[in-house]
């Protein structure tokens, strides 16, 4: 069985202050239906984690390399030293505004893993490459290159976020058999690159304005086991209804 991981994408919101608000609020009130977590910008994770018992904590992002000059970056051992042990990486933001790629997002796992960190890997294809049907293609490709030379193992430890780019922020969600067949696309995908079992255990979040009126629906799909959500995560009402439906 798959325990479902349901994770808030805060992205550049968020002061300090606003996050212990937000921890103190919702931190009690998570029930273990499900891994519930919130991944906030950098300078908010200690406080995240200080206020959290519960709920889980992200980085948005992190480099491949452990130190060195490469002005803005935050290294694996950085987030390490701090206690987190879950990170985001290849959102869709990153790779279109800052030049992530599979490659880089495949050292990024790589580091992570070897931290003993759990990395939520996302995918997902533009709205022109879903309109021309590309959409496998673009997975497949996206996987292939992401989860190169890891282990069954490593794999089915990991979280894979698929998130079409044209539901992110748009309010325009794909509907609930999109979402199945592409996530079941993603354990496809798994399955022929390290093998069934690993496949069977890792853990397939469907992202792109989810939110509390329609988490339900994906979540009763049998390829979804969890949602990587923006900005229904943010206000503290929207983040418990969402843990609420899912209960
Ligand atoms: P959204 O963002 O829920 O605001 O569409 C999802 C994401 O970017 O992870």
């Amino acid at each position: 069985m798959r325990k479902p991981i349901i994770v808030g994408n805060w992205k550049m919101n968020k002061t300090i202050a606003e996050t212990k608000a937000f921890c103190e609020a919702v931190d009690p009130e998570v029930n273990d239906s499900a891994t519930f977590g919130i991944a906030t910008p950098y300078l908010d994770l200690q406080t995240a984690l200080a206020n959290t018992k519960n709920l889980i904590v992200a980085a948005e992002n992190c480099h491949f390399k452990d130190s060195g000059a490469y002005t803005g970056e935050v290294s694996v051992p950085m987030l390490e030293e701090i206690g987190l042990k879950y990170c985001i990486i290849g959102h869709s933001e990153r790779r279109t505004m800052f030049g992530d790629t599979d490659e880089t997002v495949n050292l990024k796992a790589k580091r992570l893993l070897a931290a003993g960190m759990t990395p939520i890997l996302c995918i997902g294809e533009t709205e022109a490459q879903f309109d021309a049907g590309e959409t496998k293609e673009v997975i497949k490709k996206q996987l292939n290159g992401s989860l190169a030379n890891l282990t069954p193992e490593q794999v089915a430890g990991m979280v894979l976020a698929y998130e079409p780019i044209w539901a992110i922020g748009t309010g325009k969600s794909a509907d609930k058999e999109i979402a199945q067949n592409c996530c079941g696309y993603v354990r496809e995908v798994v399955k022929e690159m390290v093998g069934e079992e690993a496949a069977e255990k890792v853990r397939i979040q469907y992202g792109g304005s989810v939110k509390p009126e329609n988490i339900k629906e994906y979540m009763a799909q049998p390829d979804i086991d969890g949602a990587l959500i923006g900005g229904a995560s943010l206000k503290v009402d929207s983040f418990k209804a969402i843990m609420e439906a899912v209960k």
